[in-house]
C-alpha cells in the first residue's frame, strides 16, 4: 500500500494531525496506523484532561488559547452521522499556589499570559483561604488563578478527531508498526509486525511514549523517555459548596476536583519508573505524595484512596517541551512527541501545525521554536523553572 502521509499512532496527536491534513487538502491521502483501537494504554485516554493557559512560554500559552477556542465548538464542528463528541468542558479554574521563592516567576508568567489576552489573576493567601478554606496552608503566599482553565473528556476529543477524519477520507488501520524504513537521508515507509511494508515519502511518528524506540532503530535519537505517572482517586471528609478549582502546590503535587466529589492527586518525581510499566504503587502515595500535600494543605490529612491508574508521560528530558516537525537528517520523517505532562491540550494546535508544515502552508501559529533543530543544536526551550506537571 502507498499513500501520501503515513501516521504511526492514532490517539490525540495522530488523529488531530490526520484531521488537519484533510481539512487543509482534501486530496491528500492519509493512513493512520494504530495498534490498539481500544486505546487502553494510550496516554491520551489515561490523561487527566486538564487544559490551562497558565504556562510561561508564549507558544504553550497560545497553543492552549487555540485549544479553548476549538473546544468551545468541538461537538458541532466534529459531529458525524454516527457520533457527536460532547467534551464535557468544566471551567473550574486552575489555582497555582506560590511560595515566596516562586512569587516573582509566577507574576512574570501571569503578566505574559495577561499580555496575550488570558484571563488570569493573582490571589493573596487570605483571599484563597476565604474562598476555599481547605486550600489554606502555611507555605504559600498566594497564587495565580485562571478561571477559564479546566477539564475536558480526553476520550471524546480523540474519538471526535478520529471519527471526523475518517468521515473525511482518512484511513484508520489497526496495525502494529515494527519499524520505520529509512532509505539513506529519507524516510521510505514502515514495516508492520505482520511483515507487510507500507511506503510513503512522509511518515509522522505520533506513537507517544513509544516514539523514541521506533526512531532510535533508524538512527534518530531524541531525548524522550517513557515515564510512568500514577494518578490516585481519593475521597475526603471535606465539605464545600460551589465549584472548587484544581490546585497545584509549588512542588508540583496537584489536586483536581471531580464531579462526584472525589479528587485526582498526582506528582511527578525524579525517580518515577522509566519504561513501559503500568503498575500503580500505592506506597508512593502514602510515602511521598500525601505527606507533601499535607505539608502544603493540612486540610487534606484524612483521605481514602478509592481508585487509581497509571499512564505514560513521553518526557522530554532535555527541556520538557514538545519536539515537532521534520528531523533534519531524515527527509520526510516528522517527529511529534516529548509533550511530557501537557500534550493532551496541545493536539489541536500541534495537529494543525504539522499539517501546515507537511503541506507547506503558512502557519496560523508559528511553533518552529518547538522544532527538532533545537534538539540537534542543543538549545533548550524551557518552561519556568523546568517544573514538570
Ligand atoms: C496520567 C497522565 C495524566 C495526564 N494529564 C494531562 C492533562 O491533564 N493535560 C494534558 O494536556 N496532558 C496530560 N497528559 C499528557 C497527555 O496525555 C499526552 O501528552 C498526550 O495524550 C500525548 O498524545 P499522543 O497522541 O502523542 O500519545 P498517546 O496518546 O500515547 O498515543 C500514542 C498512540 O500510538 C500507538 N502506538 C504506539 N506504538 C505504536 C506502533 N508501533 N504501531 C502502531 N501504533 C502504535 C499507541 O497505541 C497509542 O494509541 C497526561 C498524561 C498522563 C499519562
Amino acid at each position: 500500500m502507498r499513500c501520501d502521509v503515513l501516521i504511526v499512532g492514532g490517539a490525540a496527536m495522530g488523529s488531530a494531525t490526520a484531521y488537519y491534513l484533510k481539512r487543509l487538502d482534501p486530496a491528500v491521502s492519509v493512513a493512520v496506523l494504530e495498534r490498539d483501537s481500544t486505546y487502553a494504554r494510550s496516554s491520551t485516554v489515561l490523561s487527566d484532561g486538564n487544559v490551562r493557559v497558565q504556562f510561561n512560554l508564549e507558544e504553550n500559552i497560545r497553543i492552549s488559547q487555540f485549544a479553548m477556542e476549538v473546544l468551545a465548538t468541538f461537538a458541532d464542528d466534529m459531529e458525524t452521522s454516527s457520533y457527536r463528541p460532547e467534551v464535557g468542558a468544566r471551567h473550574q479554574g486552575n489555582l497555582f499556589l506560590t511560595d515566596a521563592v516562586d512569587r516573582a516567576d509566577a507574576l512574570a508568567g501571569m503578566e505574559l499570559q495577561q499580555a496575550l489576552g488570558c484571563e488570569v489573576g493573582w490571589l493573596e493567601a487570605s483571599e484563597i483561604a476565604n474562598s476555599w478554606p481547605m486550600f489554606d496552608g502555611p507555605r504559600h503566599v498566594g497564587g495565580t488563578f485562571g478561571p477559564r482553565d479546566g477539564s475536558i473528556d480526553p476520550s471524546a476529543v480523540l474519538r471526535g478527531y478520529r471519527q471526523r477524519a475518517g468521515a473525511m477520507g482518512v484511513e484508520f488501520i489497526e496495525a502494529d508498526v515494527a519499524a520505520l524504513i529509512r532509505d539513506g537521508d529519507a524516510v521510505a515507509g514502515v514495516r508492520l509486525v505482520s511483515g507487510e511494508e507500507m511506503s510513503a515519502s512522509i511518515v509522522v511518528n505520533c506513537a507517544g511514549a513509544w516514539s523514541p524506540t521506533l526512531l532510535s532503530a533508524i538512527g534518530v535519537d531524541i531525548p524522550v523517555l517513557p515515564i510512568m505517572r500514577s494518578v490516585f482517586v481519593v475521597a475526603s471528609h471535606l465539605e464545600w459548596e460551589g465549584d472548587l478549582p484544581s490546585v497545584f502546590v509549588p512542588s508540583g503535587v496537584y489536586v483536581l476536583p471531580e464531579r462526584d466529589g472525589t479528587f485526582l492527586i498526582a506528582w511527578s518525581q525524579p525517580d518515577d519508573p522509566v519504561g513501559f510499566d503500568f503498575t500503580v504503587r500505592r506506597s508512593r502515595f502514602y510515602d511521598m505524595i500525601w505527606p507533601e500535600l499535607v505539608e502544603h494543605l493540612p486540610a487534606f490529612d484524612q483521605l481514602d484512596i478509592v481508585g487509581s491508574w497509571a499512564g505514560l508521560y513521553a518526557v522530554n528530558t532535555f527541556d520538557g517541551n514538545a519536539i515537532l516537525g521534520e528531523w533534519p537528517e531524515v527527509r520526510g520523517l516528522h517527529v511529534c512527541t516529548g509533550f511530557s505532562g501537557h500534550g493532551f491540550q496541545q493536539c489541536h494546535a500541534v495537529g494543525r501545525y504539522l499539517a501546515e508544515l507537511i503541506l507547506e502552508r503558512d502557519h496560523a501559529l508559528d511553533l518552529s521554536r518547538l522544532g527538532t533543530q533545537r534538539i540537534v543544536d542543543g538549545n533548550p526551550l524551557h518552561e519556568n523553572a523546568g517544573r514538570l506537571i
